[in-house]
């Protein structure tokens, strides 16, 4: 992490010097034996707890945030034990620092040099590094200077950092976060993002792509695979389906329940895309493509289907589609259309191969990215040459309340209200679309 802004004061009191052998003038010894006294009393901690007080009474009627005095800094400063007086030392100290206690951003430095500790309270309470915004911590360092005479005195702000999760990310409370690239390991710091739009993280050393967030309803982000919640919608299958059947009874059951509506979950108010959970989708009756592929490839996996959901571009459209593998063959599912007559007419990649060109794909449990951005894709959704990145909580831990709804299965067009309960389905009943479409 580099300090991002760096000021610096050296009000250097220069004293006369004194030629060897020449008795010392009475105003002289004075001054020296007021400084002796001065020294032995230097108390650091309590000119550091007096200048934060009258920092942060000021902060307090400019409505900034107070300042911490941070243990960690004061005692990195202590150790260190020096104050530098030149722009070059001065350099060296932030690099340090950087280095020594990463996970503090925006450092600013203030060094001074005076006769008389007391006057430099008024001096820092007021310099530049005490003011600006994105700042939370204070440390000062005092120490009688090399220079007889002479006080230094070093004070640092600057702003301690949260680890990036969602949950940080969403309490809107941490200006900026910190984080440790998975690929090259560098730590950088990132600015907080509100506002409900896709978020990809890219890390600013490599350029490699790691992580995708995505806002729900209520504005809160979440890594995307989090939306994959474990979900099982309570159908009952027909006796004797082969896996092939299966597959196509559960696309049928997404397509037939869900009117596809584009940017279904979001508020065209706040204008976002929210995604949502597959439960959320089904009681809605309401997905747009990303929707449906979560509750699409949820349900499949839940029913042991090695799927995930591809986000990318199909048409040369940002889409959102869903991959399972079976038998050795990679299956290409559009949750927005409807599926084929019989199973055996469900298509392979292959003949999706250059119309649908996927970027990122997700399962519960991680996010795969494309390794090499400058190669094209080649149609192989599960190779090697996908990153992949665990991420994202235990789906049932999170998003556990959201599962626990009554499933109720209603018409797809949305005019048809009749509602029935596929939970109370007894299990030799037929497969559940079929007893859903007599409802009509
Ligand atoms: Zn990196």
């Amino acid at each position: 992490m580099r300090a991002l802004s760096i000021c610096v004061l050296l009000i250097v009191f220069v004293l006369a010097s004194m030629s060897g052998g020449s008795l010392l003038s009475t105003a002289r010894i004075e001054e020296l034996s007021r400084w002796k006294a001065q020294s032995d009393a230097l108390d650091g901690a309590k000119l550091e707890k007096t200048l934060l007080e009258k920092i942060n009474a000021r902060r307090k009627k400019t409505l900034e945030p107070e300042l911490q005095l941070r243990v960690e800094l004061s005692a990195w400063l202590d150790k260190r034990g020096s104050v530098p007086l030149t722009q070059e030392s001065l350099q060296t100290l932030l690099d340090d620092v950087g280095k020594a206690l990463p996970d503090y951003t925006n450092i600013r430095v203030q060094t001074l040099t005076v006769a008389d500790a007391s006057v430099a309270l008024p001096l820092l309470e007021t310099c530049k590094a005490v003011r600006g915004e994105d700042m939370d911590s204070l440390a000062l360092y005092a120490k009688p200077s090399s220079t007889e005479s002479a006080f230094d005195l070093l004070l640092m702000t600057g702003l301690k950092t949260v680890e990036f999760t969602p949950e940080n990310l969403n309490a809107r409370i941490h200006p900026i976060l910190a984080t440790t690239c998975p690929s090259c390991q560098s730590r950088f710091a990132l600015r907080s993002f509100t506002g409900g739009e896709p978020c990809n993280l890219v890390c600013p050393e490599c350029e490699t792509r790691f992580a995708l967030l995505v806002a729900d309803n209520q504005g809160a982000y979440h890594y995307v695979n989090d939306f994959l919640v474990g979900f099982e919608p309570p159908a009952r299958f027909r006796d004797g389906l082969n896996r092939m059947e299966e597959m196509l009874q559960i696309w049928r059951g997404v397509f037939q329940t869900c009117e596809y509506k584009s940017d279904s979950g979001s508020d065209k108010k706040l204008d976002r895309d929210a995604w949502q959970t597959g439960p959320e989708t089904l009681n809605r009756g309401v997905g747009d493509c990303d929707d449906t592929s979560v509750l699409l490839a949820d349900w499949l996996i839940s029913r042991g289907f090695n799927a995930r959901v591809a986000l990318g571009e199909a048409m040369g459209e940002g889409h959102a589609w869903v991959v399972v593998q079976n038998d050795g063959h990679t299956y290409l599912l559009e949750s927005t259309s409807e599926p084929p007559e019989t199973a055996d007419q469900i298509g392979t990649v292959s003949e999706f191969a250059g119309k649908y060109v996927p970027e990122i794909l997700f399962d519960r449990d991680a996010c795969y990215f494309w390794k090499n951005g400058k190669e094209p894709f080649d149609n192989n959704y599960f190779s090697q040459k996908w990153q992949r990145l665990a991420q994202g909580e235990a789906p049932m831990a999170r998003r556990g309340q959201s599962i626990q709804l009554s499933i109720m299965v209603g018409a797809r067009s949305g005019l048809n209200r009749d509602w029935m309960d596929l939970a109370k389905l007894s299990p030799g009943a037929m497969d559940w679309q079929i007893s859903w479409l007599s409802l009509k």
